[in-house]
């Protein structure tokens, strides 16, 4: 398929489903090769992957790599080398919620979750620098949350990883000023996917009603959800939020926490 993409190729974490595979549509409708990534069902995933090539006339590869160990890693990144030739945009976008209070968050899931939504993007970030800093261009996005902004109260693995990855954020693209690779953070607010249809369950099952009649006071309330546009973000809107910082339009968007949150910081 035409696009400005074409040419470009990219590694997207955590796109078997939800944002990240939102943003594979998005840029293979550009014409960029995607290597997609994160955990399913095998014949599933193969449908998808083939679905996409046919859909978009773009390679599509597949790597089932877990984000939670280093090694697995630094072998994705090696095989999408080796399949794509090169890697022109890496997203980082794999991640896990966990809610309990602090004083009794299990540090068995705060290691993990420090592995996925930090380390991984890191160790990820490192290994793609070099080839990228050598063609004088790339992009690196870090899918963060309106959590890297402001905290809610239970998610403290969430918070600080999603605070930590704009952190990093922030140092890459200062690392990188003085070349054509930039590093941005978008922060989603609300949107509609595997990781928030669990909160929603256990949002109705408080309130002891069906779920579809929970929504609205899910959106409405002040905390910890609050999202005062009093709709669910889409897929499509964060997607379009890397495609333009894929393009040369987004050049001089660096270090930036791009937020689609639907009001959620502004106050
Ligand atoms: P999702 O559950 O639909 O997608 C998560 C993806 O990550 C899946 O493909 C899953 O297989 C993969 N994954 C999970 N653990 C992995 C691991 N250890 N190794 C490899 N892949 C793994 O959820 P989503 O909402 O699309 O989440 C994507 C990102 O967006 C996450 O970083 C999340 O924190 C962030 N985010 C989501 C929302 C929201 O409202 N949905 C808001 C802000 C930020």
């Amino acid at each position: 398929m035409a696009g400005f993409l074409n040419g470009r190729t990219a590694v997207i974490t955590g796109s078997t489903s939800g944002l990240g595979l939102g943003y594979a549509r998005a840029l293979a409708a550009e014409g960029c090769a995607i290597m997609l990534n994160g955990f399913g069902e095998a014949a599933e995933i193969e449908t998808l992957r083939a679905d996409l090539e046919t859909e978009y006339g773009v390679t599509v590869f597949y790597n089932n790599a877990d984000m939670s160990v280093a090694d697995q890693v630094f072998d994705m990144i090696k095989d999408a080398d080796r399949r794509l030739g090169k890697i022109d945009i890496l997203i980082n976008n794999a991640g896990m919620q966990h809610r309990a209070p602090t004083e009794s968050f299990p540090i068995d899931v705060w290691q993990e979750m420090l592995a996925v939504n930090l380390t991984a993007p890191f160790l990820a970030t490192q290994a793609v620098l070099p080839q990228m800093k050598a063609r004088d261009w790339g992009r690196i996005i870090n899918t963060a949350s309106t959590n890297a902004l402001v905290a809610s109260p239970n998610v403290s693995g969430y918070t600080a990883t999603k605070h930590g990855i704009l952190g990093l954020t922030k140092v890459v693209a200062l690392e990188t000023i003085e070349t054509g690779v930039t590093c941005n953070a978008i922060c989603p607010g609300t949107v509609r996917t595997n990781l928030s249809e669990h909160r929603i369950d256990t949002f109705a099952e408080q309130k002891g009603v069906p779920k579809e009649e929970a929504l609205a006071d899910y959106l409405k309330q002040k905390q910890p959800y609050h999202q005062p546009m009093g709709r669910f973000i889409t897929v499509e809107e964060i997607a379009a939020a890397a495609v333009y910082l894929c393009s040369d339009a987004g050049a001089a968007m660096r270090g930036a926490a791009f937020t689609v949150d639907g009001g959620w910081t502004a106050r």
